[in-house]
């Protein structure tokens, strides 16, 4: 896991300057509609680092491809400019690194009901799985892409 201040190296600091860090790291993607018939959930578009551009495309047509893809319930969000879950450090949603699937039910510090494989396709296409996570900050909603 990157340190925040390896994060901010990289991309600035969204909560001091925004608009710079949104400037030139945060893109529209426009979801391909395939995915977004494939996935009733998906939103139309989502606002996200430009580097998780590529590997979310990735892991959701092999979701899909595996036919793991149903287990994907809500979109709960990428982009969002806040702390950590109980932490004050700056969440990796600040960045636009990170997506939360199925949030009601693989809650913080809470259950994680995805499948073995489902989570395998995630680690296998580089993302960290919040369910992977110790006890304490366990995140099984959280997906987070850090190769860069
Ligand atoms: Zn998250």
């Amino acid at each position: 896991m990157k340190t925040q201040a390896q994060l901010i190296k990289q991309f600035g600091n969204p909560e001091v300057s925004r608009l710079p860090f949104e400037n030139k790291w945060m893109k529209v993607w426009i979801v391909p509609a395939d995915i977004r018939e494939a996935i009733p959930c998906m939103p139309a578009k989502i606002y996200l680092n430009r580097l998780i551009e590529v590997p979310l495309n990735m892991a959701l047509r092999k979701l899909i491809a595996l036919g793991l893809h149903t287990e994907i319930k809500t979109w709960d969000g990428c982009f969002n400019i806040r702390k950590k879950r109980g932490s004050s450090g700056i969440s990796a949603h600040a960045f636009g690194i990170a997506v939360d699937i199925n949030a009601a039910t693989n809650p913080f510090r809470g259950a994680v009901t995805w499948s073995k494989p489902f989570l395998k396709v995630w680690r296998d296409t580089g993302w960290i799985c919040g369910a992977d996570w110790s006890a304490a900050s366990r995140d099984g909603m959280h997906f987070q892409w850090e190769r860069y």
